[in-house]
């Protein structure tokens, strides 16, 4: 039976805490499924877009795009899932499949995507709907809770990694990342299962944080205003903050690659042209495409990663975002509708 009134979180307007409200469950489109959340991990691009850092969201807005749940109703049109079944959401939640950057396989640049818990209501509630083609099936092993961060720290992390090793033709051996949250946390096992060994830095002095980067396998840990041991093949930065961009620069190796991971950065300092010559490489990460999903979901057993989540009732959202700003969590917070 499928409840006509839901409990959600509630963006009204950037800058302001979430609003416990009641809404009506929505009505899957032809292409959607109707899901009742089951679990919703907290990303930072949840706390860019409640900070009004990330401009225009639907607004009011149910935040949330690491969902994990089960499929309570089909639209006419929808494939590929039955009433019941486990089903994950990330935060590509649709693109028009016909713009330049979608034909060359590149989605996650799409000129008019649609995102979930940003222009899609997400699941931060007890209810959501998802465009089916834009859904995934979960791998068995991981529990809801566990499987949430997969949705976006993993992916994205997963993506990061990728993109790092590109233009190193095989030769990432040591892999620097920059603060050690939720993606890092996952993208550290990553490289280890790929034989990389992880430098972990974090907040100068997080001594919690270093010792949790070294319990999943990192061979160095150290605040992020050191240098590591040795030069790095490259380094990732998932904390937002800008400064870090002419750290890591100094902390590879010529021909080196730096990866900005996150959605939002503070401004990066001006910084001398000589920490990027000798062929270094500066790029971000936007996004994922469904080949990403396709490719870490089927990953993460194998390996197997293990999530550290923390899970809270949905009604803490607000608190659990607090943690989250203020770095308190170690792994990922998970809301429980
Ligand atoms: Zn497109
Ligand atoms: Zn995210």
């Amino acid at each position: 039976m499928i409840p006509s009134v839901m409990q959600a979180m509630v963006l009204e307007e950037p800058g302001k805490p979430l609003k416990p409200a009641e809404l009506k469950v929505p009505t899957p489109g032809p292409d959607q499924v109707l899901i009742a959340v089951a679990a919703c991990g907290v990303c930072r691009t949840d706390l860019h877009i409640l900070d009004g850092e990330l401009s225009h969201p639907k607004l009011p807005l149910v935040l949330g795009h690491e969902i994990v749940g089960r499929v309570a109703a089909i639209g006419d049109k929808a494939k590929g899932f039955a009433i019941g079944e486990r089903v994950g959401v990330p935060w590509l939640g649709w693109t028009d499949g016909t713009c330049p950057y979608c034909r060359r396989g590149q989605e996650n640049l799409c000129d008019n995507p649609r995102f979930t818990g940003y222009q899609i209501d997400g699941g931060y509630a007890g209810y959501t709907v998802a465009d089916a083609r834009y859904a995934f099936a979960l791998p068995d092993g991981f529990s809801d809770a566990h499987a949430a961060p997969l949705l976006c720290a993993g992916l994205i992390g997963y993506r990061s990694l990728k993109l790092a090793a590109a233009p190193l033709a095989g030769e990432l051996k040591r892999l620097g990342i920059y603060g050690f949250g939720a993606a890092a946390h996952i993208v550290a096992q990553v490289a280890k299962a790929q034989g990389q060994e992880v430098f972990a830095f974090t907040r100068p002095g997080d001594q919690p944080a270093q010792d949790f980067a070294r319990s999943l396998g990192a061979v160095w840990a150290g605040g992020s205003d050191e240098m590591p041991p040795e030069p790095l093949d490259a380094a990732i930065i998932f904390a937002p903050v800008g400064a870090l961009v002419p750290a890591a620069l100094k902390a590879v190796r010529k021909g080196g690659v730096v990866v900005c991971g996150g959605i939002h950065m503070s401004d990066i300092p001006s910084f001398p042209y000589d920490i990027l010559w000798e062929e270094r490489v500066l790029r971000s990460v936007a996004n994922l495409t469904r080949d990403d999903a396709r490719e870490f979901l089927a990953l993460a057993p194998e390996i197997p990663i293990t999530t550290q989540v923390s899970p809270m009732p949905l009604g803490a959202a607000n608190e659990a975002l607090e943690d989250l700003r203020q770095g308190k969590l170690t792994g990922a917070a998970v809301l429980i509708p």
